[in-house]
């Protein structure tokens, strides 16, 4: 487990974080902090802003007010080294977006030959040990429409892996997955979570969230409506719209 630069135990720190497109403004204020080794799920309604919050913790969208560190870097400083800085996240996202026409080894070595500059056997090394981590290391010449929606999404974590990020961010990685395929990709993400890696997880599948989460927020219409650990905020939620909305999932 990698202790935030900062020296706080926070890795992420989000304060008062909005973001509007055009009129529309879809998160107001959120403030979120996660420690050093902890795993967050983030629950909420379609449209209720967690991709945003996920991709602002990235500067994948630029957020219109508030603040984003991560392990003690401000990434909206405006001076921020972004490229630098988003060495730090690994994300996942509900399409694998694998490169269809290169093998999995190169899909996992391309990003650190050339972003870190790894050698080639240094980089197939630690893209083979994280293949093997989330077990389709007897993938690794095969391309990836040959491979089932699980077999690609656990390359897609590998190849996140092997940038040694301090962070993950994971949005509804298992949405896109037949049945059948969601529970291997969730064991991975699970086991990840055991070896202490720092996580924020959009999901619906609330019994990882119930099993794996140390807490859980629940996100309606950009707002941060409550937060706990699961125990409290699936079991017995506070607020009305997290108990409609659990009624609807559950
Ligand atoms: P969730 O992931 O919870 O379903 P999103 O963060 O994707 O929610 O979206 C929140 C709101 O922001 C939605 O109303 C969506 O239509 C809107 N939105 C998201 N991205 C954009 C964009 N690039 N331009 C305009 N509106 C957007
Ligand atoms: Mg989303």
């Amino acid at each position: 487990m990698s202790a935030a630069g900062d020296g706080s135990g926070r890795m992420v720190e989000i304060r008062g974080l909005s973001k509007s497109f055009g009129d529309l403004e879809v998160l107001s204020g959120i403030d979120v902090t996660v420690e050093a080794g902890e795993v967050v799920c983030v629950i909420g309604p379609s449209g209720s802003g967690k991709s945003t919050l996920l991709r602002c913790v990235n500067m994948l969208e630029v957020p219109t007010a508030g603040s984003v560190h991560v392990s003690g870097v401000e990434l909206t400083h405006r001076d921020v080294d972004i490229d630098a800085a988003r060495r730090m996240i690994g994300m996942v996202f509900q399409q694998f977006n694998l490169f269809g026409h290169l093998s999995v080894m190169d899909n996992v070595t391309i990003a650190q030959r050339r972003v870190l500059r790894r050698t080639k056997g240094e980089a197939e090394r630690i893209g083979r040990e994280n293949l093997a981590k989330v077990g389709v290391a007897e993938k690794e010449s095969s391309y990836p429409p040959q491979l089932s929606g699980g077999q690609q999404q656990r390359v897609a974590i590998a190849r996140a892996l092997s940038m040694n990020p301090e962070v993950m961010l994971f949005d509804e990685p298992t949405s896109a997955l037949d049945p059948e395929l969601v529970g291997d990709v969730l064991g991975a993400m699970r086991q990840l979570a055991e070896e202490g890696m720092t996580m924020l997880v959009v999901t619906h599948e609330m019994q990882f969230a119930r099993e794996v989460a140390d807490r859980v927020l629940f996100m309606d219409e950009g707002m941060l409506v409550e937060q706990g650990p699961p125990s409290q905020v699936i079991a017995d939620p506070r607020h009305e719209r997290t108990r409609t909305f659990l009624a609807r999932v559950l």
